[in-house]
């Protein structure tokens, strides 16, 4: 442990940054003389941004997505395809879909996935009102957009089970060569995935 180098409000200030994620005590120092230098046009705008998100931040009780409004704006928007749910793990997941425009339907956030391992258990994840919501009439298609990890796909399938008797489409994402990928750079589990679900050219 290396003996402090500023006063406890100062210290206090790296150790909580040093928990954010991609942030290494180092970073965290770097991060907290930025700040700390930039009182007026970053740390106070930053503070004031972090109270009122604070104040505000709600988890959608239709989709479990995180926003200031419930229903989330994703809900809300009335443009949005309604016969398409895309099933997701995290808002992580959520949010890089909405960056790459490839989902103009509805989401739904599991929280989790399943993990028997870990004790993750259905009954942990936000799956309850996804049975009930893939069966509302104009409902067509549920994406499982979930990691091609083993977890991902235990839950994949244990979705696909519970949705058994509904009337709708389950797909799932294609797995394969990366766009802007090289076949020779790729793992075999990748390269026989994308040959088995290869498609007409
Ligand atoms: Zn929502």
């Amino acid at each position: 442990m290396s003996s402090a180098i500023a006063g406890p409000e100062i210290e206090r200030l790296i150790q909580l940054l040093a928990r954010l994620p991609g942030l290494g005590p180092r970073s965290a120092r770097r991060a907290a003389l930025h700040l700390i230098k930039k009182r007026e046009t970053l740390m106070e705008p930053l503070t004031t941004a972090l109270q009122t998100a604070i104040a505000r931040i709600t988890v959608c009780e239709v989709c479990g997505n995180i926003d200031t409004q419930n229903p989330c704006t994703v809900c809300s928007d009335p443009r949005r395809d309604r016969s398409l749910i895309v099933v997701v793990a995290d808002v992580a997941d959520l949010w890089a879909l909405e960056r790459a425009h490839a989902v103009n339907g509805l989401y739904h956030v599991l929280g989790a996935t399943l993990s028997p391992l870990d004790g993750i258990g259905p009954q942990d994840l936000n799956i309850d009102t996804l049975a009930a919501r893939a069966r509302a009439p104009d409902v067509k298609e549920v994406v499982l957009a979930l990691n091609a990890t083993v977890d991902g796909q235990t839950t994949a399938h244990y979705i696909t089970d519970m949705l058994g008797d509904a009337d709708v489409r389950v797909t799932g994402l294609a797995h394969g060569v990366p766009v802007g990928g090289e076949l020779d750079y790729l793992d075999e589990g990748t390269l026989s995935a994308a040959m088995r679900q290869r498609t007409p050219f």
